[in-house]
């Protein structure tokens, strides 16, 4: 089978490379701008959106107009990219799998992709990369990179350079190892597994939020753009940084272990995208306990169950194992001894207590187990869940295979 999978490494320009990767970067950000607020006038003015072979002809004009020729200095590949990402972004908004596009800004997600192999080289015996317009860089080679390089990715983030290299290779269809495992997420355990084992929140983001919100304070109090406001807002993005380095390592270990246990792994169908919504609704409709609903929002957030689902699905992929998607209706009220189904039955968040047979379990055990048994129930229909069907806010994530298993790199 075809592996996708991205290396990561941390590059090591020179400082003028640096200066021109800034600039490449802005160029993107500025075309992907341009296009937007493009696209939203033609929108005003009941006219409909240009496709990407429209932009891409009005980005040959751009860079040969006076005003904007200092775009002809940029690659033209990362440029069209940009433009792709656009497209991209319309389409998640369109298929309600993501917000309206925003106007990208300096510093956030600074990034740009080569999209063509012939034009990148890679010698990893010099620890280095060839990349149009930038020349050879180099890179910290922490591994050795798999397979026939795709695309190539450059970005930053708190002043350091990373590239990202997909590559795909055939390997071997693994054969599924282990057991069967249903999977309930919560807010006190981040996720429950139906054999018992649990694992803990991550919280990552509540054990910094305290320093965040001070570094932001502190930020707020310096005149914007002095010195020391740029010290200070380097803090805030370090933390930010540090917050997401967290996470990722929690994540990444527990679906790895967990892919590699399990050859079947149920999880319920939810969708993060609606439980995670502004809990302020509107106007005409407030929302009701907005409080309590937007600290499980951030709950949620914080705790990625969405990244998690993610992850699983690929690992078990490249396991050979398989990721079952169950509808997550009553999961946490069913007694799974004689079936009664009652709100009763859950007294509390933690015990869950049978009305009809007196069965007494840990709630969040009982909510993994009810996964399995439906998780089986599923396959024994015979629905077509070869390849898990993934819920709608994850189709998109689910083709793409993670650049996952990156360097250490970053700080
Ligand atoms: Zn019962």
């Amino acid at each position: 089978m075809q592996r996708l999978q991205a290396f990561k490494y941390e590059l090591m320009p020179t400082s003028g490379q640096q200066r021109d990767m800034r600039r490449f970067a802005g160029s993107c950000r500025f075309v992907f701008n341009k296009a937007l607020a493009l696209q939203k006038a033609r929108y005003e003015h009941g006219e409909k959106k240009l496709g990407y072979a429209g932009l891409c002809k009005l980005l040959t004009d751009w860079r040969n107009s006076v005003e904007t020729a200092w775009l002809s200095d940029a690659p033209v590949h990362p440029l069209q990219q940009a433009l792709k990402d656009l497209e991209r972004a319309y389409a998640n908004f369109f298929a309600k799998r993501a917000d309206f596009p925003r106007f990208k800004k300096k510093g956030q997600g600074d990034s740009f992709r080569y999209p063509d192999p012939k034009q990148i080289k890679l010698d990893q015996a010099n620890s280095r990369l060839f990349l149009p317009k930038l020349g050879w860089i180099r890179y910290r080679n922490s591994r050795d990179v798999l397979g026939a390089v795709k695309n190539v990715t450059v970005s930053q983030s708190c002043g350091k350079w990373f590239v990202s290299i997909q590559t795909e290779r055939e390997v071997d269809r693994p054969l599924p190892r282990g057991t069967a495992v249903g999977i309930d997420m919560g807010i006190n355990r981040f996720a429950t597994l139906s054999d018992g084992t649990f694992y803990a929140p991550l919280n990552s983001f509540k054990r910094h939020e305290a320093a965040l919100r001070r570094a932001q304070q502190a930020m707020s109090r310096k005149i914007k753009f002095s010195n020391n406001w740029k010290k200070a807002k380097a803090r805030v993005q370090r933390i930010h940084s540090r917050i997401g380095n967290a996470r990722r390592d929690y994540l990444h270990k527990a679906t790895t272990t967990i892919s590699q246990n399990h050859a079947m792994v149920c999880i319920e169908d939810l969708q993060v995208r609606n439980m995670s919504k502004s809990a302020a609704g509107t106007v005409d409709a407030p929302g009701k306990s907005v409080r309590a609903k937007s600290g499980l929002n951030k709950s949620i957030l914080d705790q990625g169950w969405f990244e998690f689902r993610r992850q699983l699905e690929y690992k078990l992929a490249w396991n050979g194992g398989m990721l079952i998607a169950v509808p997550p209706h009553n999961t946490s009220r069913t007694c799974p001894c004689c079936g009664h189904v009652s709100k009763d039955n859950r007294k509390t968040q933690v015990q869950f207590k049978c009305v009809a047979c007196g069965h007494e379990e840990n709630a969040d055990v009982v909510g993994a187990i009810n996964v399995l048994a439906r998780g089986h129930r599923v396959l024994a229909c015979g629905e077509d869940v070869s390849r898990a069907k993934p819920a709608k806010a994850q189709r998109a994530a689910s083709v793409k295979q993670e650049p996952a298993e990156v360097s250490q790199a970053q700080a």
